[in-house]
């Protein structure tokens, strides 16, 4: 497997066949694992061999099979596989943290990251200093002798600003801190964040990896020592397995997230270039748009733009629900990544929770919409956008 390339490993990698011999992977629907004797349970819970299972919450194969081919195509040591995206999120921050430690986060983060970082670290006795993530002076700025752990998403929600990991990961590493990266928006097929200075990653697997709506998953990966080290020891032991159907379909998205996403990175170039200028539009933001402020660095950073665009229409709140009203091929839903073409309104919806100053300061307008591009002819998709503009 050593010198096969991305494509064939999301394909290959981490399969393993029963006596039965089976094409596709199997579904391993068990919770619990037998023994042929006493002495063969004792041995087994004083520690697991390879290819040994005793729990579904501790580990289970097709699971493993799942986590073995994420590894892969990342190119990271090891993988933990999670119920869902914020379980993973959860799981690599407090199987890190304790009290008196000190965290940096970038400040423009997920509802529910932002939520963890802001709410439930500090009733521990976390503290958390939040950053502009574009300032890398303001990263320098924020560190203490007791910082432990840098988090940030590689490109956020729903503004599409693009971090500097290998910069955020140095200012990090001189500072002795664990650097832990939200990779969603990047995915796993642009954007390599463990080569560029990152220690730890995680996704939603419930967004491209899955693609297709089904189900909830999350994944940590990185080093060996640290996800069956104390990453596997505090997931296992709170519960936050995914469960070994949910693996199977993540482990067949893996086969085709590459075709997809690549399908829908390329959707995105072209409707970019048909809706920038357009007479409805203040902005049409995309990491590999001409005026994206941060385009060098997302071109350093990333095979491809992603598959997510967002659009600042004129006349705010009111234009902008005029026009997820007027589309009918792309769906009003907060999901993304999916290959159906979805359309979120942040500031009413994933994002309601902000405060009016929470909300300016992300610069999540009344006008800001997020498109994720879907699997659709590109065509139809730029002849519902622009129907739907021409509506407003
Ligand atoms: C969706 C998402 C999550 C949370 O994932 P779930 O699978 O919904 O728990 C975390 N971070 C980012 C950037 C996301 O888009």
């Amino acid at each position: 497997m050593q010198n096969w390339n991305s494509k064939t490993r999301a394909v290959h990698a981490g399969a393993k066949r029963s006596q039965y011999g089976e094409l596709s992977e199997a579904m391993f629907l068990t919770q619990g694992f037998v023994y042929d004797t006493a002495e063969q349970a004792q041995a087994r819970f004083v520690e697991l061999g390879p290819d040994e299972y005793i729990y579904a919450r501790y580990g289970n194969p097709t699971v493993r099979m799942f986590e073995d081919r994420i590894a892969a195509i990342e190119g990271a040591e090891d993988a933990f596989a999670t119920a869902s995206g914020m379980a993973a999120v959860n799981g690599a921050l407090m199987a890190t943290l304790k009290a008196g430690d000190h965290v940096v986060s970038a400040r423009a983060l997920f509802g529910s990251c932002l939520y963890i970082l802001e709410d439930i670290l500090p009733r521990f006795g976390v503290e958390v200093t939040f950053v502009d993530g574009t300032d890398l002076e303001a990263w320098r700025a924020a560190y203490r002798p007791n910082t432990k752990l840098c988090f940030f998403e590689a490109i956020s929600n729903p503004t599409l600003e693009v971090i500097d990991i290998a910069a955020v990961s140095a200012i990090a590493h001189e500072n002795g801190a664990l650097v832990v990266v939200d990779n969603v928006f990047a995915t796993p097929v642009f954007q390599r964040s463990l080569e560029l200075g990152a220690d730890v990653v995680v996704y939603s697997a419930t967004k491209h990896i899955d693609g297709q709506g089904r189900c909830l998953g999350g994944v940590v990966l990185g080093k060996r020592d640290f996800v069956r080290g104390p990453l596997e020891t505090y997931l296992k032991h709170t519960g936050a397995a995914m469960s070994p159907f949910n693996a199977w379909v993540m482990l067949k998205g893996l086969e085709t997230l590459e075709l997809r996403c690549a399908a829908q990175a390329q959707s995105c170039e072209q409707l970019v270039a048909a809706l920038q200028g357009h007479d409805g539009l203040e902005r049409v933001i995309y990491p590999f748009a001409a005026d994206h402020a941060q385009r060098d660095l997302a071109r350093q950073q990333m095979s491809a733009g992603g598959t997510v665009i967002s659009l600042v229409i004129k006349g705010g709140k009111e234009a902008a629900f005029r026009f997820l009203n007027a589309l009918e091929i792309v769906t009003i839903s907060n999901n993304l990544g999916d290959a159906k073409s979805l359309v979120t309104h942040p500031a009413t919806t994933t994002h309601q929770r902000l405060s009016a100053e929470q909300l300016a300061m992300l610069n999540i307008s009344d006008g800001l919409v997020r498109l994720s591009v879907g699997l659709e002819d590109t065509g139809d998709l730029v002849a519902d956008i622009l129907g739907a503009l021409e509506a407003v």
